[in-house]
């Protein structure tokens, strides 16, 4: 899409073909703005540089890429997070899990320690050590540049986290934990919804587990028990249609206080049990 010289700000955000949201979000991008700074510069006219550089960034979001890896940032739990191609973009559904490891954290006395498995951007991890800077939080990833993203979320936000780079639970030596999280890949090989909107851009090993899209949820409640201290808890992520078994999983695993808990969109998104 060409932008026609000497358009105003506030002429082109009523314009441009994206939904508000995205609108406000690249325009705000483009011309170095806040949300506040948009509003009161409507009048301002865009320089020959910006409309190419807008144009630029439309055609890509038209093309399908998700406008948080054009921009390279997405907010959570009221943060701004860095992302790239090499992580998987924060949902606001998993703001949950967040919350619930909060609510766990302060009955502990600290320093209660907290392991994030599979942290991607850092979401979690960073989420819980910015609310919670006495807690002790690690976080891991195999991958390698996922997790130089997190580390310059964790350093950029100005929360106090441990990384590791590791398969699941093979560098942990023997470190235990009051609490263990994870958003792992949960989507079974083939799901229509790895061929649609942003999932199509994201990392393949950050969404998928290549098989039932249990086996990474499998592992993990396999191994916490290791890591978990007597009464710790263990809180997963999982897709729409996994929470009964999950906590079948667990329930199989020994965990006690199986339950799940339903995300903003009334479905049950996170399931969890406490090591008995
Ligand atoms: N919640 C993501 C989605 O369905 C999937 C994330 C994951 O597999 N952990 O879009």
């Amino acid at each position: 899409m060409t932008i026609a010289p000497g358009v105003t700000v506030g002429a082109l955000q009523a314009g441009l073909p994206l939904d508000a949201l995205e609108n406000r979000i690249l325009l705000c991008h483009v011309l170095g703005l806040t949300r506040v700074g948009l509003i009161t510069g409507s009048e301002r006219v865009l320089t020959d540089d910006e409309a190419a550089h807008l144009s630029a960034l439309l055609e890509r979001r038209l093309n399908g890429e998700p406008i948080a890896y054009i921009v390279g940032q997405r907010e959570f739990f009221g943060l701004p997070f860095r992302v790239s191609p090499a992580v998987l973009i924060p949902r606001p559904d998993t703001e949950l899990i967040v919350e619930l490891a909060l609510e766990r954290l302060a009955r502990l006395a600290p320093p209660a320690r907290l392991l994030d498995m599979g942290t991607g951007s850092g979401a979690i991890a960073v989420a819980v050590a910015h609310t919670r800077p006495d807690a002790l939080v690690t976080a891991l990833d195999v991958s390698a540049a996922a997790l130089e993203v997190a580390r310059a979320n964790a350093a950029a936000i100005g929360a106090n986290v441990r990384f590791v780079r590791s398969d699941w639970f093979t560098a942990l030596d023997s470190d235990m934990f009051d609490l263990i999280a994870s958003n792992p890949p949960y989507i079974a090989a083939g799901d229509e919804h790895l061929a649609q909107g942003d999932l199509r851009f994201e990392p393949t090993g950050a969404l998928t587990d290549h098989a039932d899209g249990l086996s990474a949820l499998r592992t993990i409640i396999q191994g916490a028990g290791s890591h978990l201290v007597a009464g710790g808890w263990l809180l997963l992520e999982h897709g729409y249609d996994q929470a009964e078994a999950v906590r079948g999983l667990l329930s199989d695993a020994g965990y006690a206080d199986v339950q799940s808990w339903r995300d903003l969109g009334g479905i049950e998104r996170v399931s969890g049990g406490r090591r008995a």
